[in-house]
């Protein structure tokens, strides 16, 4: 028996397995997909994602970024990071360097879809791996978590997330988060000739409909896209709990609120870190106080702009408003980069 599966190749899996390995726990990955493994992400890694990388000795290669910029087509607004640069990293870039890492320290990563999992007080059994504890990090709409009972019904209306690159140089050292009356494009340089697009809504329409509300950006993306859309959603999960005997959920699998404010990868990497420390402890009934605890600040943040954002009226006001307090703006914005 090991002491640890991680079932989940994705960013957060891949880091919850070095961290454990770090602690000296055995442990091995089971990945349905094989690497490089894409999704679609606005690929903008928050400085304390960054940090949390290098820790691992992970630096993927991409794009700095500096801070972030509002717009409207009318007014924008921009706010410096006081700290170090975020990256903005491909997905694929991104799930290579940590697959690399992983394998590098000798961590097992198996091809293979988890269906069902079982437990007794002493240990789990999944994919035919017995283990002491079970990591679920197997994303947005985890099986796993389904498979417990661990999700709740969601309450609000549902949004969801569309992604393509451009081969075009990066215009600015910041991400740009257009604003249109239903949806956000986000614009993140990930390389010296390309950004990413990603465009969040509850409305379902193909890509090119969404840029058509944003003729601006638009205009800046004249080069030809390259490679596919790709989507994701309904964003929102609520979780009732993220642990159930030896199995814990970590990353998009432990409830997600929403892209818009881009920190899933920085809170994902906080959270599997903790994981690993209450697993080394054999504490893993610690986690929930300590998901809650580092996710908070973010959780309180995401949802006021998504109420805001819900309401056309108050919808029109968060750009001029932000132009009109650019500090408390920049200071926000500080508070997403930690
Ligand atoms: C449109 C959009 C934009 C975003 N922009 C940003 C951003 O700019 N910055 C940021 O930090 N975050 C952003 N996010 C959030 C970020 O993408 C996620 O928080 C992150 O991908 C979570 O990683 P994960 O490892 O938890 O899940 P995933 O990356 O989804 O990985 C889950 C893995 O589990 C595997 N799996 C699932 N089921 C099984 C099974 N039964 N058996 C075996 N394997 C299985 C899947 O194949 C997958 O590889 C964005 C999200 C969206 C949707």
């Amino acid at each position: 028996m090991i002491d640890a599966v991680v079932v989940g190749g994705g960013p957060i899996g891949l880091a919850a397995a070095l961290y454990l390995d770090r602690l000296g726990l055995q442990v091995m990955v089971l990945e349905q997909r094989a690497a490089p493994i894409d999704k679609a992400c606005g690929e903008g890694l928050m400085p304390a994602a960054v940090a949390a990388l290098n820790d691992l000795g992970v630096r993927p290669a991409g794009r700095d970024f500096a801070g972030i910029r509002y717009l409207d087509g009318r007014r924008s607004v921009a706010a410096h990071f006081t700290g170090p640069a975020g990256r903005g990293v491909r997905r694929t870039e991104l799930q290579s360097a940590l697959h690399s890492a992983v394998l590098q320290r000798q961590i097992p990563i198996e091809l293979c879809r988890v269906d069902a999992v079982a437990q007794n007080a002493d240990s789990v059994l999944v994919g035919g791996v017995r283990a002491r504890y079970l990591v679920a990090a197997d994303g947005l709409h985890s099986p796993i978590r389904e498979q417990l009972g661990m999700r709740r019904a969601p309450r609000r209306r549902a949004r969801w997330g569309l992604r393509l690159h451009y081969s075009v140089a990066p215009w600015s050292d910041l991400v740009e988060v257009h604003w249109n009356d239903t949806t956000e494009a986000y614009v993140t340089p990930t390389g010296p000739g390309e950004v990413g697009v990603a465009v969040l809504s509850s409305l379902r329409v193909p890509f090119e409909q969404h840029l058509a509300g944003f003729p601006q950006l638009r205009e800046r993306l004249q080069a030809s896209p390259s490679g596919a859309v790709r989507g994701a959603g309904p964003l929102r999960q609520r979780v009732r709990r993220r642990v159930a005997g030896r199995v814990a959920l970590v990353g998009d699998a432990a409830g997600y609120v929403d892209a818009l404010t881009g920190e899933g990868l920085s809170t994902g990497l906080a959270c599997a870190r903790r994981l690993a420390d209450c697993l080394a402890r054999d504490r893993p009934e610690d986690y929930e106080r300590l998901w809650r605890q580092a996710t908070r600040r973010h959780r309180l943040l995401t949802e006021a702009l998504l109420l805001a954002s819900g309401n056309r009226t108050s919808r029109r006001l968060i750009v001029p408003g932000a132009a009109r307090l650019p500090r408390a703006f920049a200071a926000v914005v500080n508070q997403l980069a930690g």
